[in-house]
């Protein structure tokens, strides 16, 4: 995982906005509680338990979280960081149990998105400065430093896993679980949640979330997108059954230089920030997926977003362009609520077809 810097101040009002929209009626029980972990507030909403569960509850959860964050930091001494450090030096090593499925499932991820999910590219990242905890102060790379990254080429296409070893044939290759690793915890933790019985509950992670079950009395839930001005919600989505929802935009982790923004979503054709896009949200079943296909169809863009989602599986995607220009398929159509379309040009695709869409109509 790369690291983040602390919630700012805009997280902080999203995370009041997004919880005044979850906790609006009364009659019901729901306990929400908050922590810090993945370097995001983290925020559990469980409907139908009491304070006292509530808090155990969290303290499993929570405990969770920290330790798959130790595992998967890319930088910080641990699993990860020694498995890169044996791809660096061209050694075959043990994979550790805690990294193989996020890995395998990365692999495949990676495959489906044509390379534009790669968290291979952990160097490029480095290079752009989003490791540190608060790249402020960062300035962009050499053009000389990047073409010579992209000429190694680093990619999920290099490893080599045999039985219980891994090695990688390209020693440019880093790992970086930061457009993922969100994603596979949040799966972890509703799994927990269910072995500890619970049914109905939002599990969210600075504003990317999977719900299960309803508010506790047949009510769905209702999910706030963002809007990438930090200031308003781009819409709402009701969710009910088992749903992730997750947004990646270029203002979550940027910085300027010399009038430029440059964000943390890397292209890894480019080597630069993936431009032509503001923000992707996509509901899909698990959130593993989730957060790897909006990482990816950020990159792609308002051209290609289409076909990546068919690759990814992915049913439902709303893209703002930088333009100001919203992309939907219909399923997402008739499932978002926008808050002010007036004014705003929508682009809606052909339906995505059935047979490898859940939820497509
Ligand atoms: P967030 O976690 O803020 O929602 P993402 O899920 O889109 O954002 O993940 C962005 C992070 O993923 C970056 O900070 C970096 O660590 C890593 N990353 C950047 N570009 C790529 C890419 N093309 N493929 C895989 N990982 C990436
Ligand atoms: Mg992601």
């Amino acid at each position: 995982m790369s690291a983040s810097s602390a919630p700012g101040r805009r997280s902080l009002l999203l995370s009041l906005l997004l919880s005044l929209l979850l906790g609006c009626d009364a009659g019901t029980s729901i306990q929400n509680r908050q922590f810090l972990a993945f370097g995001t507030l983290m925020e559990l909403t469980l409907a139908g338990v009491d304070g006292q569960r509530a808090d155990r509850i969290t303290a499993v959860i929570e405990n969770d979280f920290h330790a798959l964050h130790q595992a998967w930091h890319a930088w910080d001494p641990g699993p990860l960081a020694l498995l890169n450090q044996a791809f660096a030096d061209g050694e075959r090593v043990a994979l550790p149990k805690v990294v193989k499925p996020l890995l395998l499932a990365s692999r495949t991820l990676s495959t489906r998105s044509d390379g534009l999910f790669d968290p291979a590219i952990g160097r490029l990242v480095d290079l752009w400065g989003f490791h540190r905890d608060d790249p402020r102060d960062n300035r962009p790379p050499s053009p000389e430093a990047i073409a010579e990254l992209l000429r190694q080429h680093p990619s999920m296409k290099d490893l080599r896993l045999d039985g219980e070893q891994v090695s990688s044939l390209n020693s440019a290759v880093k790992l970086d679980f930061g457009a993922i690793g969100k994603g596979y915890g949040i799966d972890l933790a509703v799994e927990r949640l269910r072995s500890m019985g619970v049914e109905n509950a939002i599990v969210n992670g600075g504003g990317d979330l999977r719900a299960i079950g309803d508010r506790g009395n047949g009510a769905p839930w209702r999910i706030a997108i963002r809007h990438p001005d930090g200031e308003h919600l781009l819409g709402s989505i009701e969710v009910s059954g088992d749903e992730s929802v997750f947004t990646s935009g270029g203002y979550e982790r940027n910085y300027y230089w010399r009038g430029e923004r440059y964000h943390h979503i890397i292209d890894p054709r480019s080597g630069y920030p993936a431009r032509g896009t503001a923000s992707v949200t996509v509901i899909h079943s698990d959130a593993t997926t989730a957060d790897a296909a909006a990482t990816a169809l950020f990159i792609a863009g308002p051209t290609q977003w289409q076909r990546i989602a068919r690759q990814m599986g992915v049913g439902m995607v709303l893209l703002l362009a930088e333009n100001g220009d919203l992309h939907m398929n219909p399923a997402m159509r008739a499932r978002v609520k926008l808050t002010d379309e007036s004014g705003t040009r929508i682009h809606l695709s052909a339906p995505f077809p059935a047979a490898t869409m859940a939820g497509e109509q």
